[in-house]
């Protein structure tokens, strides 16, 4: 009966969600920097009358339903920073800030919750405890928003956590789920080899940084094909060799830049290590100098699996929603993962394909767009999860 009632309701404002994800699609802000878009998120509760809490951890913003019967409380997430990507797209709504876009659908979950938490306020007599909905800032960028948001006590009084990511390239009515490691842990790594430069037709009396790096790029390829248990998945990618220089001189130093990706925190552990190994042998064969820093971005997302199992089998009757899959760990990161190493909860994709278009620009791309209708699958995937977690658990 209630869930019908949000159905409906979040029909009608389907129109709102898209102005309101057009809006900020428009006026885009980078992590860390989003002044304007934290305020119209405000403004939008205030006016509600929503409760609603400001600055924590940084940009973020809390706000709090408190519904009309006592029972669990359940957090929805959002993220709502943008890219350093100029915007490419020949669109009405394009971005307005040069440089500037929302190339990952941010925009797109932050209307969805705004719209989202407008309805179950509106409906707050039928629930069964509270609803917390957090925006987060800065998740594109490590170390990310969610960190000090959780520090600064979003997740207090929080029984359980649902969260969704706008899936551009699966298509309209598709939920993707999966219990245990959805996302990976995602590090950087940057090497500086000091070698020794000179003049390119006296090599003997150089120390060539270059061919150091070389060889590194090589070796490195043993960790994941060798050192690896090869049931774990692992990623060693560089994707910077960068070693400036004029053609007929030595290179003096040499940088590499590149990316782990990891599951599990004893493979992640081993590779930090294993990299050093590689360069302090390589560095002490050739007789250069080395300056090894490993980053660590967020750590791997991990689904629980009671709620996993629990939304999976609620999304079922969801309108729009037309198939609901177990999918494969992604490589990418995501810091929901921190929500869930405190509380219980689940993170999944919501299809968001384009109508009518066969191979749509990937996330972070400068052409990248989704559908809206997705919005509307997304709310009403988690306001499902989100009565239904509430009823199960009547006090
Ligand atoms: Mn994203």
């Amino acid at each position: 009966m209630v869930m019908e009632k949000l159905y409906q309701k979040l029909d009608r404002q389907w129109d709102e969600m898209v102005k309101i994800r057009r809006h900020f699609h428009q006026n885009p802000e980078l992590s860390f920097k989003e002044v304007q878009t934290a305020q119209y998120i405000i403004n939008y509760y205030n006016e509600l009358g929503i409760e609603v809490r400001s600055n924590v951890g940084g940009n973020g913003i809390v706000a709090k339903i408190y519904g009309s019967h006592p029972g669990k409380t359940v957090a929805l997430r959002a993220d709502f920073d943008a890219l350093p990507i100029h915007d490419l797209k020949d669109v009405p709504y394009r971005s307005k800030v040069p440089g500037v876009m929302h190339a990952c659908g941010h925009d797109g979950h932050t209307a969805t919750l705004l719209v989202l938490a407008k309805t179950l306020y509106e409906l707050k007599d039928e629930l069964h405890g509270n609803v917390v909905l957090i925006h987060q800032h800065a998740e594109e960028y490590s170390p990310g928003g969610a960190k000090p948001m959780i520090e600064d006590g979003c997740l207090e009084g929080v029984d359980v956590i649902f969260g969704t990511h706008l899936w551009a390239t699966e298509p309209l009515g598709s939920i993707h789920y999966r219990v245990g490691p959805i996302m990976a842990a995602a590090d950087r790594f940057e090497i500086t080899i000091k070698g020794a430069g000179g003049h390119g037709a006296q090599p003997h009396k150089t120390k060539d940084s270059i061919v150091v790096g070389a060889q590194l790029v090589t070796e490195l390829q043993q960790i994941v094909s060798r050192r690896v248990n090869p049931i774990e998945p692992a990623v060693v990618s560089v994707g910077s060799f960068v070693a400036e220089n004029a053609f007929n001189v030595i290179a003096d130093q040499a940088k590499l830049i590149g990316t782990v990706r990891t599951f599990n925190e004893d493979v992640r552990d081993l590779i930090e290590n294993e990299i050093e190994r590689i360069v302090k042998g390589v560095c002490y064969s050739t007789d250069c100098d080395y300056e090894y820093v490993f980053d660590r971005g967020y750590p791997a997302v991990v689904n629980h699996l009671e709620e996993t199992n629990f939304l999976q089998a609620h999304t079922s009757q969801v309108p729009g929603v037309t198939s609901i899959d177990e999918i494969e760990m992604q490589m990418g990161g995501e810091d929901f993962a921190y929500y869930l190493q405190h509380v219980k909860g689940t993170f999944f994709f919501t299809g968001a394909k384009q109508e009518g278009i066969d191979k749509p620009f990937p996330h972070h791309h400068p052409r990248f767009d989704f559908n809206e209708k997705a919005m509307l699958i997304a709310a009403k995937t988690l306001a499902t999860a989100t009565i239904h977690y509430q009823l199960q658990n009547k006090k």
